[in-house]
């Protein structure tokens, strides 16, 4: 978070204004920073990670089937479903955890209208072959950015791949609004649609062009925003601190498989994940948790179940179709990981993790 002197002075003006959301000067202001530190043309801040996806989906008028991946958050998979589309789930590549290019194009019908890749974790997705395939099919790519904010590969901001690359500026993200997200694109047409689509389809007083929905960012978390993205560099450096630290206690540790380094790649250290091989590691990746919960440190399963195991789909999708993110969703940990974290605190993680490998010795 900001200091709150700093907070405090942004949303002062708002006491005199009395303009709380639509498209007030806050909004207008973090709009503009957002397109300039993403280097995009456009970047519309809505009200959450979520509801960029279904604007998304909706305004580029997709029908039909839409290939994604089943490990990630259970949003990108709601959003398909909820726009009445249906996911077809790719497996992923076991060591970036993104789908997996190589199986994109064997999943491809008629009723194919686009491609919904997640850069989990920050990895960065195969995007040149999920770009070639889908031009020569004629798909629409939209990117779930929402852990990858900030992220550059070579000298090109992350938010400039695909037809549109969504972000969640949600309170647990490493950049937030407190509930907050944006739609990003290089397309003149589609910036009038998403505003309008974004307020219910207004065009003006008397004229509605869409059946739109509510998806406006307030002027409190466009001014959070405001406020977080000048100590965006420093969230990062906090968090590569902890990692460098995970990376060093951690590498050579027997049935830890720790992320990859992916090369060329300006990162944003947004989570850890780790995946345990029980055969080497000594106890299952549900044990380690248990056991890390028991000395105060919580981690996270992330991400298990997988998407297409969840209840809700229960008899209309099959984990099995997806072979690797199965086996991968079930040997995954994230690690604590905030900015505040420090080498210390990473160390104490990685020492209580070592201690319960030794102890299975
Ligand atoms: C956080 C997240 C979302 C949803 O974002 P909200 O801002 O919480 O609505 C979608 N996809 C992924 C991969 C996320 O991590």
């Amino acid at each position: 978070m900001p200091s709150l002197e700093e907070y405090a002075g942004e949303i002062k003006e708002l006491w005199d204004s009395r303009w709380l959301t639509n498209n007030g000067a806050k909004h207008k202001a973090f709009k503009e920073k957002l397109e300039a530190f993403l280097g995009v043309p456009f970047a519309e801040p809505v009200v959450n990670g979520h509801t960029a996806l279904e604007l998304s989906l909706q305004a580029l008028g997709l029908k039909g089937e839409v290939i994604t991946t089943p490990f990630t958050f259970v949003s990108t998979t709601h959003a398909i479903v909820r726009c009445s589309l249906k996911p077809v789930f790719c497996d992923i590549d076991p060591d970036t955890g993104c789908i997996d290019a190589e199986k994109l194009e064997a999943l491809i019908t008629e009723n194919t209208c686009a491609v919904m890749p997640v850069h989990v974790y920050g990895h960065v997705c195969d995007t040149a072959r999920i770009e070639e395939i889908a031009k020569r099919h004629s798909l629409k790519v939209i990117y779930d950015a929402a852990h990858s904010f900030g992220e550059r590969v070579g000298d090109r901001g992350i938010a400039s791949f695909g037809d549109i690359s969504c972000f969640s500026f949600h309170a647990t993200k490493v950049f937030h609004t407190i509930e907050g997200g944006a739609v990003c694109f290089s397309d003149p047409d589609l910036s009038e649609k998403l505003k309008e689509m974004k307020d219910f389809g207004i065009r003006d007083e008397e004229h509605v062009d869409e059946i739109g929905g509510n998806g406006k960012m307030n002027e409190f978390s466009a001014a959070m925003g405001l406020c977080n993205l000048r100590h965006f560099d420093q969230a990062v450096e906090g968090r590569r601190v902890a990692v460098t630290c995970y990376r060093e206690r951690l590498s050579g540790v027997e049935g830890l498989i720790l992320p990859p380094v992916q090369k060329g790649i300006t990162e944003n250290y947004a989570y850890f994940p780790v995946v345990i091989d029980e055969k080497l590691f000594g106890v299952t990746r549900d044990e380690l948790a248990q056991r890390l919960a028991e000395r105060g440190i919580l981690v996270r399963k992330y991400f298990y179940p997988l998407t297409n195991a969840l209840e809700c789909y229960r008899g209309r999708f099959d984990p099995k179709d997806t072979p690797v993110a199965l086996n991968i969703s079930e040997r995954v940990l994230t690690l604590p990981l905030f900015e505040e974290l420090g080498a210390e605190g990473a160390g104490r993680v990685s020492e209580e993790i070592i201690n319960i490998r030794k102890s299975q010795l």
